[in-house]
C-alpha cells in the first residue's frame, strides 16, 4: 500500500467512526481499548546483500564464528526480515504498533573482513534511510557499522546520523571474540557521544572462547546464549572506565537489561570488596545513567516490575524483536501490565523519542 493509500484507509476508518479500528492503532486482541502511540524498538530486518554475503561466508569455511547458521532464502523468517513495506506493516497495523526501529539481523556485518565489512554497513545504511524516507512515519532505523575497523565505523556514524538522519546505531555484539571495553573501540564510543547517537547493544552467539559449554541443547542462540553474551559484553563496560571517559554515552540493551537489573547489588558489592581501579562510580550508576533497557522478546510481569523498580519508567522502552517474537503479544502484554498509564505511555513512545531522537514519526 502506498502512503497515500494509507491515509486514506485511516481516513476512511476514522469516519466509518466507532468500532473502527485504525491501521496503527488497532486494539490488542484480548487487551484495552488505550490508544498508546507504539514505537517499538527491536525490529530486525535484512538485505538481500547482507543475506547472500553471509551464505557465501559459511560456505566459504570462512566461518571462525561459532555455529553460524541461516536459513533458506525462500522461508518465512528470510521473507518477513527482507520485507521493508506491506507484510511489515501489516504486522505493524495488526498489532498497533506505529512506528518499528529498525535494525540489522545479529551478527550483521561484523563477521566479515574490513573491506566487505565497512561497504556493506553503508549499503545496508543507505537502503534503511531508504525504507524510512518511503515510510517516514512508519519507521526509524539505527545505522550499522563495521566494528572491525574502528577508524572508519566512526565515520559512518556521523554519515549515517547527520547525511541520513537515522536514529542511533546497533552494535551486535562482540567482533571476532574481541569487546568494546577494548580501548580500540573507542574511538566509536567518541564518535557515537559527540552526535548524541545511542548504541543498541543487541545479543548474538557466544565467542568462539565462550562457546563450549553453550553447545548442547539448543543453549547457544535466543534461549540462552546470546544473552548471557549481552550480559557480559555489558558488564565488561561498565567495569572497564567506558563510561568516565564517555559520561553522556548511552547503551541501549534488550531483553530486559539482558539480566542486569537483577545483578546490579551484587557488581556494586563486590566491585567495592575487590576495591576495583578501573572505574570511579558504582556499576549501578553507570547502569541507571548511561543504560536504556527494552523489553524486547520478555513478555512478562515479575521482571518488567524488577526492573521498573530498579530502573524507573523512563529507563525503559518497549521493543518486541519482530519477526522472532508476537507484536501482537507483546503489545497485549505491556497494554496489560500493572504500571500506571502515564509509565506506559513513556515506555511506549517517550522514553524511544528521547533515546533516538524520533521526530518525523
Ligand atoms: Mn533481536
Amino acid at each position: 500500500m502506498t502512503d497515500q493509500g494509507r491515509r486514506r484507509l485511516l481516513k476512511g476508518a476514522a469516519i466509518a467512526g466507532a468500532g473502527a479500528v485504525l491501521p496503527g492503532f488497532a486494539r490488542a486482541q484480548g487487551g484495552s481499548d488505550s490508544d498508546f502511540y507504539r514505537i517499538a524498538t527491536e525490529e530486525t530486518f535484512t538485505t538481500a546483500e547482507v543475506y547472500e554475503a553471509t551464505a557465501v561466508y559459511i560456505k566459504s569455511g570462512a566461518d571462525d564464528e561459532a555455529g553460524l547458521g541461516l536459513p533458506p532464502a525462500d522461508s518465512a523468517l528470510i521473507r518477513s526480515l527482507t520485507d521493508m513495506g506491506e507484510g511489515r506493516l501489516a504486522d505493524m497495523d495488526s498489532a498497533g504498533i506505529n512506528v518499528q526501529v529498525l535494525s540489522l539481523w545479529s551478527p550483521g556485518v561484523q563477521i566479515f573482513d574490513i573491506a566487505q565489512g565497512t561497504e556493506l554497513a553503508r549499503e545496508t545504511n543507505d537502503q534503511l534511510a531508504g525504507t524510512i524516507r518511503r515510510h517516514p512515519d512508519r519507521f526509524a532505523g539505527l545505522a550499522t557499522i563495521a566494528t572491525q575497523a574502528p577508524e572508519r565505523a566512526a565515520q559512518e556514524i556521523d554519515r549515517a546520523m547527520t547525511t541520513l538522519r537515522l536514529n542511533g546505531v546497533i552494535i551486535n555484539s562482540h567482533t571476532k571474540g574481541e569487546y568494546l571495553d577494548n580501548r580500540k573501540f573507542w574511538e566509536i564510543f567518541e564518535a557515537a557521544q559527540a552526535i548524541d547517537a545511542a548504541i543498541y547493544l543487541h545479543p548474538r552467539k557466544p565467542s568462539v572462547e565462550m562457546f563450549q559449554p553453550f553447545s548442547q541443547y539448543a543453549m547457544d542462540g535466543p534461549m540462552f546464549g546470546f544473552h548471557i553474551d549481552a550480559s557480559v559484553h555489558s558488564v565488561r563496560l561498565l567495569l572497564s572506565g567506558v563510561f568516565d571517559a564517555f559520561p553522556d554515552l548511552t547503551i541501549v540493551v534488550g531483553h530486559m537489561g539482558e539480566g542486569l537489573p537483577f545483578w546490579l547489588k551484587r557488581l556494586d558489592d563486590i566491585v567495592a570488596r575487590e576495591d576495583l581501579q578501573t572505574i570511579k562510580r558504582r556499576p549501578s550508576e553507570y547502569f541507571r545513567d548511561n543504560f536504556v533497557i527494552t523489553t524486547s522478546a520478555m513478555f512478562w510481569d515479575p521482571i518488567l516490575m524488577l526492573s521498573h523498580e530498579v530502573l524507573g519508567a523512563d529507563r525503559i522502552m518497549f521493543g518486541v524483536d519482530y519477526p522472532f517474537a508476537s507484536s501482537e503479544e507483546g503489545v497485549a502484554w505491556l497494554d496489560a501490565a500493572p504500571l500506571s498509564e502515564a509509565d506506559k505511555k513513556k515506555i511506549y513512545e517517550t522514553n524511544a523519542r528521547r533515546v533516538f531522537n524520533i521526530v518525523n514519526a
